[in-house]
């Protein structure tokens, strides 16, 4: 699943990754650091690749596997 790095995400702004999403799984609340619904998330990568400040990231372990 998606790991949301809080640390690299300025949380000022509306996730432009949330779009890009197929499943609905990345969700935000207000402008604050998105969320990842593991329910949803079918790991197709797309957010992380959108996401300009690289504040979302593989699970490294599953990363590990591929
Ligand atoms: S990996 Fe794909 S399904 Fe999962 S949160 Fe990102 S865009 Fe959505």
């Amino acid at each position: 699943m998606v790991v949301v790095n809080a640390r690299r995400c300025p949380q000022n702004h509306r996730c432009p990754s949330l779009r890009v999403c197929p499943t609905g799984a990345l969700k935000q609340s207000g402008i604050g650091a998105p969320t990842v619904d593991s329910e949803l998330c079918i790991d197709c990568g797309k957010c992380i690749a959108y996401c300009p400040m690289s504040a979302l990231v593989g699970d490294v372990r599953k990363a590990g596997q591929r």
